[in-house]
């Protein structure tokens, strides 16, 4: 990945930071986006600390303002003159409720977010890689993208929705050298993982871990480094014709019923 130019939404934390510090371990000059400020600053220090002469710009920007997102697309392009790789992996949990009783407002933000927020970074990225001739898109979708999660309805309707966009973005851009994917995480320990086991277990959210690990096939969850080395694969140009596809990254969790 060396000098090649990546967008990483959501990377400030979790899934999209980890992808930033092994791009970043390969060269490659990262645009960092995310709507924490702080947090932004903070993992932007921390990548710079650990590899020496790394180039970073750190946008923060909400994904689900249309307008943001052009912003992030247009500074990137000032600022490197190109988009190579593009990992398009914000996304909210929203809350645990059945399908009745789902909160309206958390229901769109969800959509607005995880579906809407991915679609604006297509709209205005693709244009720029299809006048490239070439580019690399990883979508986020989740196990939920596969199958039902129970008490998480926008959420599984938003990531199926990622898993069809990214078909669709693979069969009308494939022809300008552009590959696109999207990776179906299952339970990997991140920030947003973690808020999750709360929400399950309010008194003793390890044990909701240990619970949720203990049905895995591989009795674990998952470290976010190896989504990040997967993720990095599907961005490189090693990556010569894997398109169109949603690939599992859950220790055979979504083979189970
Ligand atoms: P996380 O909460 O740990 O990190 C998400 C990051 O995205 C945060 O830095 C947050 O500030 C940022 N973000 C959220 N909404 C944003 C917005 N509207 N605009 C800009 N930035 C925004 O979450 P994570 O676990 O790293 O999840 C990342 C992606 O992976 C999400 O799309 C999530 O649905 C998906 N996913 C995660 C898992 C898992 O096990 N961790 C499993 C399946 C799918």
């Amino acid at each position: 990945m060396k000098n090649k130019v990546v967008i990483i939404t959501g990377g400030a934390m979790g899934l999209g930071y980890a992808a930033a510090d092994v791009l970043a371990s390969q060269k490659a000059k990262l645009v960092l986006v995310d709507y924490n400020a702080d947090a932004l600053a903070e993992a932007e220090e921390k990548l710079k600390k650990t590899y020496e002469g790394l180039e970073v710009l750190s946008v923060t920007a909400d994904v689900s303002k249309e307008d943001q997102v052009k912003a992030y697309v247009d500074q990137t392009v000032d600022k490197f003159g190109r988009i190579d790789g593009f990992y398009n992996n914000a996304g909210i949990e929203g809350r645990q409720a059945s399908m009745i009783d789902y909160d309206m407002d958390v229901f769109k933000k969800v959509i607005d977010i995880n579906l809407m927020g991915v679609y604006y970074g297509l709209r205005y990225i693709l244009p720029i890689m299809k006048e490239q001739g070439y580019g690399r898109i990883v979508n986020v979708a989740s196990v939920g993208g596969i199958r039902g999660v129970l008490n998480q309805s926008p959420y599984v309707a938003s990531k199926h929705a990622v898993s069809g966009m990214t078909k669709n973005a693979a069969l009308e851009y494939g022809q300008y050298g552009i590959l696109t994917n999207a990776i179906a995480p299952g339970a990997i320990l991140t920030p947003m993982v973690a808020e999750a086991f709360k929400q399950v277990n309010p008194e003793d959210p390890k044990a909701a871990e240990k619970e949720y690990a203990s049905r895995n096939p591989t009795r674990s969850l998952g470290d976010p480094q190896d989504v990040g080395k997967l993720v990095a694969y599907l961005l490189s140009a090693d990556n010569g014709y894997v398109s169109g596809q949603t690939i599992a990254i859950d220790g055979g969790e979504s083979n189970m019923y």
